[in-house]
């Protein structure tokens, strides 16, 4: 599906630290957060061992606890959703723009002033079940999908206006910008991924990106075992975690973020040649760009097919054919453990749901040449063609 693109510069790096005994905790994790720094302009750069766990860390900074209600969408990958059920708060979705797969900011404000506004007006936006009746509304976690940035300028008014933090899950977006900004920076808190379909991979890995000092420094702590700087090496201020990232990644990261717009360049190539390929072809809708996207960073080249298109079956004989691609996404709301806790059904976001059934990631990295890109667009054309 994906391929990372490395090269001799990031194997030397790499070489450099394991030749050290310093491989953890040292000077690569300090040069990968100063790079991080300077791209996004932020005041803090943490790095941490996933993006999971840096939306965990940005969960617990905005205060979020065991029954407050964080306002997010189900069509993510399901980490969004997760790093608020660790702790034992309500993820509360509502559903998302058809055209982006972003937040629905005219829902989202709804959706907030009810929450706002007491259990009655409340209660249509909440899960059928496994929600205390006092849940209090704490934060936003609106996400990236797909390296678009989410409608921030509709979003942050509503925030502010009931004081809410604002966490952009901007795990598929490093890169993009929106209305000239960088996304990471449009809310409270941002988080970038790593994994290796990710822009830019350090192996497994994540960072955060805040202006908020006092948040970063308690974060800081909490990625450390709860250590706050005065703290010896067997004392903890805080209920902490292991989230820190390795020197081995973080020297992997160095030389990506220093190949950034390289990485960025060649995928605007390959999606680009996907479009070209993909035009004319009945039936077969390419991503949709949003004005606001005024960089767009791709990280995954989904398609929509036309609802006549049984896109189970595509899938399957694309496979067939030796081209590996995917649904995106399974909505969350219809994860086993979401029905079982939440009793969610069919329906519940349908918008969510409708994108989830004819969504499908085509085979998508930088280093795909044009002529695996065009064999993949002519085999769809022909399985259409075949199938009408
Ligand atoms: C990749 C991703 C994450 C984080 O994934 P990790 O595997 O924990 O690094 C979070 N949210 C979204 C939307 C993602 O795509």
């Amino acid at each position: 599906m994906s391929s990372p693109d490395l090269t001799d510069a990031e194997r030397q790096a790499v070489l450099e630290v394991v030749n050290t005994p310093n491989l953890a905790m040292g000077p690569k994790i300090d040069a990968f957060e100063a790079a991080f720094r300077a791209y996004a302009g932020s005041r803090c750069a943490l790095s941490v061992n996933s993006g999971t766990s840096g939306l965990h860390l940005c969960v617990r900074a905005a205060g979020v606890q065991a029954g407050d209600i964080v306002l997010t969408t189900p069509f993510s990958f399901v980490a969004s959703t997760n790093v608020i059920l660790f702790e034992r708060a309500i993820p509360v979705f509502v559903d998302v723009d058809p055209q982006t797969g972003n937040m629905d900011p005219v829902l989202a404000a709804q959706a907030v002033q009810d929450l706002m506004a007491g259990e009655a007006a409340a209660r249509k936006w909440l899960p059928r079940q496994g929600v205390p009746a006092d849940g209090r509304l704490k934060a936003l976690l609106p996400v990236d999908v797909f390296g678009q940035p989410a409608d921030f300028d509709a979003l942050t008014p509503i925030a502010q206006e009931y004081r809410l933090k604002i966490i952009e899950d901007s795990c598929e977006a490093l890169g993009a910008k929106y209305k000239g900004r960088t996304a990471g920076m449009l809310g409270d808190f941002g988080v970038y991924a790593f994994y290796p379909n990710k822009q830019i991979t350090t192996g497994e890995g994540g960072l955060i990106v805040t202006n908020d000092e006092k948040a970063g420094a308690y974060m800081m702590a909490l990625r450390n075992q709860g250590r706050d700087p005065g703290d010896t090496w067997l004392q903890h201020t805080h209920l902490g975690y292991n989230y820190r990232m390795d020197e081995m990644s973080a020297a992997l990261g160095v030389v990506q973020m220093s190949r950034l717009e390289h990485l960025l360049t060649t995928r605007q190539r390959v999606a680009d040649w996907y479009t070209k390929y993909l035009s004319g072809i009945e039936g077969v809708e390419p991503p949709y760009i949003h004005p606001n996207t005024t960089r767009v960073s791709w990280f995954v080249y989904v398609i929509r097919f036309a609802a006549g298109i049984d896109r189970d079956r595509m899938a399957k004989q694309l496979k067939e054919r030796g081209i590996p691609v995917r649904p995106y996404f399974l909505p969350i709301h219809l994860q086993p453990y979401m029905i079982k806790q939440f009793g969610y059904r069919e329906g519940d976001y349908p918008v969510t749901e409708d994108l989830g059934n004819r969504g499908l990631a085509l085979p998508f990295s930088g280093k795909m040449t044009e002529e695996q890109v065009s064999f993949v667009c002519s085999t769809i054309r022909e399985l259409i063609q075949e199938s009408s």
